[in-house]
């Protein structure tokens, strides 16, 4: 299946022109042209975690709507205010989705007008602060993984696995705290060289997404620059990530049917799963991005 979406057409690329008749001249030169066609034009793929490789964000968007709506809930009631309920599209895929949890806490907090205090990461959960909150999201998530178990994305274990096998370095950046719980719980911790999440985030200072500070951390614990290395995401934000970062190209993953919302943010080119996809096609399109077509 073709990509849904993409900045760049590498079937636009234009063919080595032969002339003359010196035929050991033509196949020396079509020798050079499948030489720099198959040379690879990036040594590292940097994945997220949630939506890209695991099937959790759905379970994350039923644990922010429980915690949510159990807050609004108790909160209008002693205001009597009316009670406004807390929706995937509207509210999780704008202010949190790809966030670090207090901030998603934050950013969704201000779109309805509560300010509250950040509190400390040992609140208990509940406490009226974002860790508190924060906090009661992440026990509730984890009660949904424990009773549900976490889905994998085939599509996107295979592509690793072809990817490891051309030597591409491999690496995981995810604002998930509970990162090592679920990549052993699937087995799939081995197939990263390096792995950014949210407590490492938290030890180094590194700013969360937008930003592309995990990205250019996975990187560079790989020994690659940002532009010789890829991105894929599926969240607004990592996109928004990936091309403040300077990589050799971001893909975006429309898990949501956002097409438009990631290529918008940055992403160079759109699937809607990566089996659409291929590293020979990826490096047709980093190419291309490089040669500014
Ligand atoms: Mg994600």
């Amino acid at each position: 299946m073709a990509p849904v979406n993409e900045k760049l057409n590498s079937s636009q690329a234009s063919p080595l022109a032969i002339s003359g008749n010196d035929r050991s001249q033509d196949f020396r030169r079509d020798s050079h042209r499948a030489d720099a066609e198959n040379a690879l034009e990036f040594d590292a793929a940097i994945f997220d975690m949630d939506g890209v490789i695991t099937q959790t964000a759905a379970v994350h968007s039923t644990a922010w709507k429980r915690m949510f709506d159990e807050y609004l809930r108790g909160r209008a009631d002693r205001s009597g205010e009316s009670f406004k309920e807390f929706s995937h599209t509207g509210d999780y895929l704008v202010f949190v989705d790809g966030r670090p949890r207090s901030q998603g806490v934050a950013a969704f907090l201000k779109s309805r007008g509560i300010m509250l205090d950040p509190g400390n990461p040992d609140d208990l959960p509940g406490t009226e602060t974002i860790c508190g909150l924060g906090n009661r999201k992440n026990g509730l998530f984890n009660q949904i993984l424990a009773s549900d178990g976490v889905a994998l994305y085939a599509s996107t274990l295979l592509l690793i696995q072809e990817m490891r096998r051309e030597g591409i370095k491999i690496g995981l950046a995810t604002s998930s705290k509970n990162s090592a719980v679920i990549l052993n719980a699937t087995g799939t911790a081995p197939l990263f060289a390096t792995i950014v999440d949210g407590l490492v985030s938290e030890k180094l200072g590194l700013k969360g997404k937008p930003e592309p500070d995990i990205f250019s951390t996975a990187s560079a614990n790989l020994g690659v620059s940002c532009a010789r290395a890829i991105v894929i995401e599926d969240a607004v934000s990592g996109v928004q990530a990936g091309a403040k970062g300077g990589f050799g190209l971001v893909i975006g993953v429309a898990r949501e049917d956002n097409v438009a919302e990631l290529r918008e943010h940055g992403a160079d080119l759109v699937v809607r799963d990566l089996s659409e996809t291929s590293i020979e096609h990826i490096n047709r399109m980093v190419r291309a991005k490089r040669a500014g077509v």
